[in-house]
């Protein structure tokens, strides 16, 4: 049987090879539900080396798997999306996702040459998943106008499509911009929900005659004092924030106006701290439009929900780093106010996101450079090959879903309601 050492250097003797399938996925930085040439090269890889695959998921996602058997089912969900470029045109891939998509090629290539996956009853899944940077609405918007698509994100979409069924744990990574560290594990990641209200009243002459106008702006500027006053009834701990802007307020100075339009990020920590806020936040727009005779309409847009990692995965995960480092090197259970669609997942099936080091300049900026290849590429790609190792191995490092679907109907049920 194949030790964990063998298995780890079927990635150290391909090292040149990586970097340079790194380099040409780099180099190709394409938007969200775009990745047509990323998804070309994946596809052409995964055909060179006689792997079968689904393409086309949500638009331009693919998953190939690995094994047959009806045993314990791992999912590597890797981004394969960038951003667009600051200054000037073109696109960069500034959150390092073209990482992510080596780094599963270099995993999924090991598992396959080292034979390692007939000697299990398992199956490990790669989800390269398209359009995770939550951005680019008018296209994004428009694909689900012509029913290519449910939702904004590649995670969410695969979800609903049913492609997560069935897989028993989520491992991912991503890089991070921790300098003089190896690797974190354990990070937070914030949830948002993007919230609309419309408030309606009715128009007067605000000189002659305002009694008979409803003035939605005071609705809107009394629902605005509620929330920031609904702030204090929340633990800081849970990292609610809300930050509410008004997009459209009144037109003339000498007409009450009848339409105002408040907009909010709610913003938390972990999922019961999201939909508490949500609920509440509504219940300040309603009565407050209620208390001066208007109506307020809330639209939820679903952003992404707080990552909630697998502490037991990360056991595992932690256990591999430190074969390559020192624990001084690792950043334990940060708290980071970034989000990923990563965190939709963890509701439904225990997941895990760890970071790597390795970055130089500023992410989602034109500065993002990658300069430590053997960390980015080599260590995190043994990383995550050790822990599939384990899992693989070793029946006591698994961890299930639980109520998988029921969970899964009521994350829909979440996401689809007000859309
Ligand atoms: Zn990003
Ligand atoms: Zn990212």
């Amino acid at each position: 049987m194949l030790t964990k050492e063998e298995l780890l250097s079927y990635i150290e003797n391909e090292k040149h090879a990586i970097f340079q399938r790194g380099e040409d996925f780099f180099q190709c930085a394409e938007l969200g539900f775009s990745e047509v040439e990323t998804a070309k090269k994946i596809t052409a890889l995964l055909e060179e080396w006689g792997v079968s695959y689904q393409k086309e998921v949500a638009v331009t996602g693919i998953i190939a798997t690995l094994g047959t058997g009806d045993g314990y089912h791992i999912a590597f969900a890797a981004d394969i999306d960038a951003l667009p470029k600051k200054g000037g045109s073109g696109n960069i891939h500034s959150c390092g996702h073209s990482i992510q998509t080596t780094m599963a090629l270099s995993v999924l290539k090991a598992l396959l040459d080292s034979g390692i996956m007939e000697y299990t009853d398992c199956k490990v899944s790669f989800f390269f998943t398209p359009a995770e940077e939550y951005i680019d609405f008018s296209y994004r918007d428009g694909l689900i106008a012509e029913g290519k698509i449910e939702f904004r994100s590649g995670k969410q979409n695969m979800i609903a499509l049913g492609c997560f069924d069935g897989a028993d744990c989520v491992l991912s990574a991503h890089a991070n911009g921790d300098v003089g560290t190896k690797f974190d594990v354990g990070s937070t990641l914030a949830g948002f929900m993007a919230k609309k209200a419309v408030f309606v009243g009715r128009a007067a002459h605000s000189g002659v005659a305002p009694h008979l106008g409803r003035n939605t702006l005071h609705g809107a500027m009394l629902a605005m004092n509620a929330i920031s006053f609904l702030k204090d009834q929340f633990d800081p701990e849970r990292g609610l924030r809300l930050n509410p802007v008004l997009t459209q307020g009144g037109g003339s100075v000498n007409v009450i106006p009848d339409e105002t339009v408040l907009e909010t990020y709610v913003r938390a920590n972990d999922n019961e701290t999201l939909f508490e806020a949500c609920r509440r936040v509504d219940a300040c727009l309603e009565h407050c439009a209620r208390a001066l005779e208007l109506q307020c309409f809330i639209t939820d847009t679903a952003g992404y929900l707080p990552l909630k990692q697998s502490k037991k995965l990360n056991q595992t995960v932690k256990k591999n780093m430190l074969l390559f480092c020192k624990a001084e090197e690792i950043v334990e259970n940060p708290v980071s106010g970034a989000s990923g669609d990563v965190g939709d997942l963890g509701v439904l099936i225990p997941t895990i996101q760890f970071g790597f080091s390795g970055i130089k300049g500023r992410f989602h900026d034109d500065s993002f450079e990658i300069s430590d290849y053997e960390n980015c590429y080599v260590t995190s790609g043994k990383v995550m090959l050790g822990t599939i190792y384990d899992l693989l191995m070793e029946k006591s490092y698994r961890v299930y879903p639980e109520e998988f679907e029921q969970r899964k109907k009521e994350y829909l049920c979440r996401l689809r309601k007000k859309d």
